[in-house]
């Protein structure tokens, strides 16, 4: 034999890099599901199901194209429990000359593949992970140098490197390169929001659920009610079904948060694209399209766009610009463990409940959700930077690290002092009412800031405020809300000093 191919579960592409010039006849692609891997973090269910589905579905394809596959399936007891162990039976059983990979999304991983080559003793080739739209190397050197990285700055780069939505002069179609101040509308129910795409389980997935029951009981969520794509031709028709039923107002609905719909406009597309089922450029173009032909309106295909060759690349860049350190920023000195009811979703805080309630059922929750809800609760109240990241890794079905960790660490928590925002997303209970009807439905008051059934965000926004100055007072977009704090009379600050530390020491029983 000559090469062994290593294939990881968010690897599945057919243009992958390490299957580029490989030899079908003498090469031997491996797949493995290992303890190590499924079990490193309390991974939800539904995420399991997804991942080993898909990598069973894309062993398949690849041995009818005529690969040959070895192929592991997950059982506790195999010999062989990390990626490592299955890499090393098969050298001693084929000394094959060399294993071949591409980058994997995890500086964990990585570290452990570049080293294998020490125990395995044989070469270990690593191959640039080219289904992005810009590589390690290059944000590398567009960072270089600069004193600020701005995502915005970085968009507009990509815009002009892939040519979407730009006017054959090298202009922003519309004129301009962002059209977020149209994307800010409350949703009120209408128009109504379409039914995400359902794929029923197939005879593999329904083998899958029955395995990630019985061994993964303890993990979060449920199994119940599986009904995501789990090979590429399926992830197309996912995709055609965002561009045909919820682009259109993609846009308009971007903030916006329902007590009734879990989906609202979004194109629950990540799953898809994070194991390499979609590629982003396919998936790019194909909304242009949609734009040029008159079936979505430009701020929602700009927006959408914006998020997958804009912040999509840009975490990227983030993560492997500053791993393995950035993982451990934690510039707030935040100390606090993380509430309980982030597991349960038994908190009367109604906004909570119910991302926390859709993220256990769908291993899914759309992003404001997870910014202005899950994250910003635990930006004012101090909770640990690694706690709340080991929650975001453990509970979407999209979470890989190096697109997790920044968007927790950086966006959310704001610990790594300002790489994916310009100052914190800091919200007190207004903005909430204001994107959302949770508040109508809540058990606490939004329009009160202090007494027993005052939102609890509300006090807590300006305890964060109050107790970071050293850290934000100096910054110009700060500048307000230091100002609004300062004016409000001192028994006024008092009593929300004394209501948020009651919160705090009260956090579990909110
Ligand atoms: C605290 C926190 C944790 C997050 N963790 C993850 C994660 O583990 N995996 C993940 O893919 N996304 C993560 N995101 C980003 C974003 O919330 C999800 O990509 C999005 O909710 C996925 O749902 P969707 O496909 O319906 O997205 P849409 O709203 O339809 O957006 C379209 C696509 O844009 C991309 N995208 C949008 N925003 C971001 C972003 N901030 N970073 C990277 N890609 C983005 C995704 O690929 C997404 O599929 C996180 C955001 C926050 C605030």
């Amino acid at each position: 034999m000559a090469n062994l191919i290593l294939i990881l579960g968010d690897q599945l592409s057919h243009r992958l890099s390490a299957l580029e010039g490989a030899d079908k006849d003498n090469d031997l692609v491996v797949m493995a599901e290992v303890h190590s891997e499924a079990s490193y973090t309390n991974h939800h269910r539904k995420k399991l199901v997804f991942i080993f589905s898909a990598m069973r579905h894309f062993a398949d394809a690849l041995e009818e194209d005529g690969w040959r596959v070895h192929y592991q399936r997950y059982h506790p007891d195999n010999p062989a429990q990390s990626i490592e162990q299955v890499i090393a039976e098969l050298a001693r059983e084929y000394q094959p000359e060399r294993v071949i990979t591409t980058e994997c999304g995890e500086w964990r991983l990585h570290e452990q593949i570049s080293r294998s080559h020490k125990t395995l003793g044989i070469p270990v080739e690593i191959r640039p992970d080219t289904r992005f739209v810009c590589n390690i190397d290059e944000f590398d050197r567009w960072a270089e140098g600069r004193k600020q990285l701005r995502m915005e700055f970085f968009y507009r780069e990509m815009r002009k490197k892939t040519g979407l939505l730009m006017t054959s002069e090298g202009q922003p179609e519309g004129g301009k390169w962002n059209f977020d101040t149209d994307n800010r509308k409350k949703w009120a129910g209408k128009p109504p929001a379409p039914a995400p795409f359902r794929e029923e389980p197939d005879a593999i997935t329904t083998e899958v659920i029955e395995l990630v029951n019985e061994y993964f009981s303890e993990y979060f969520g449920t199994t119940e009610g599986f009904h995501y794509a789990v090979t590429a031709e399926q992830a197309l028709v996912a995709l055609a079904h965002f561009i045909d039923f919820a682009l259109p107002c993609f846009g308009d609905y971007q903030d916006a948060m329902s007590d009734n719909e879990d989906w609202l406009f979004h194109s629950i597309l990540s799953p898809y694209l994070n194991t390499g089922l979609l590629d982003p450029m396919e998936v790019c173009e194909e909304a242009v399209r949609a734009w040029h032909a008159g079936r979505a309106p430009l701020n929602a295909v700009e927006g959408f766009v914006r998020q997958i060759i804009g912040w999509r690349e840009f975490v990227r860049g983030i993560y492997w610009l500053l791993m393995p350190g950035y993982a451990r920023e934690n510039r707030l000195g935040n100390s606090r463990e993380l509430p309980w009811f982030y597991w349960t979703g038994d908190t009367k805080m109604r906004c909570m409940h119910k991302a926390i309630d859709a993220t256990a059922r769908n291993a899914y929750a759309h992003h404001i959700q997870r910014l202005m809800v899950t994250g910003n609760f635990a930006l004012l109240a101090g909770v640990k930077p690694e706690a709340i990241c080991d929650w975001y890794l453990a509970v979407y079905i999209d979470a890989f690290d190096w697109v997790e960790l920044p968007n927790t660490l950086g966006m959310v928590m704001h610990a790594d002092g300002g790489y994916l925002g310009s100052k914190p997303y800091a919200a007190s209970g207004k903005y909430i009412q204001r994107m959302s009807d949770h508040c109508q439905n809540c058990h606490y008051r939004v329009q009160d800031a202090t007494g027993d059934r005052a939102c609890p965000f509300n006090s807590l926004y300006w305890h964060f405020i109050d107790r970071h100055r050293e850290d934000f007072a100096n910054n110009p977009r700060m500048t307000m809300m230091y100002r609004n704090w300062d004016k409000q009379k001192s028994e006024r600050r008092e009593a929300l000093r004394a209501r948020a530390d009651w919160v705090l020491a009260n956090i579990e029983t909110l």
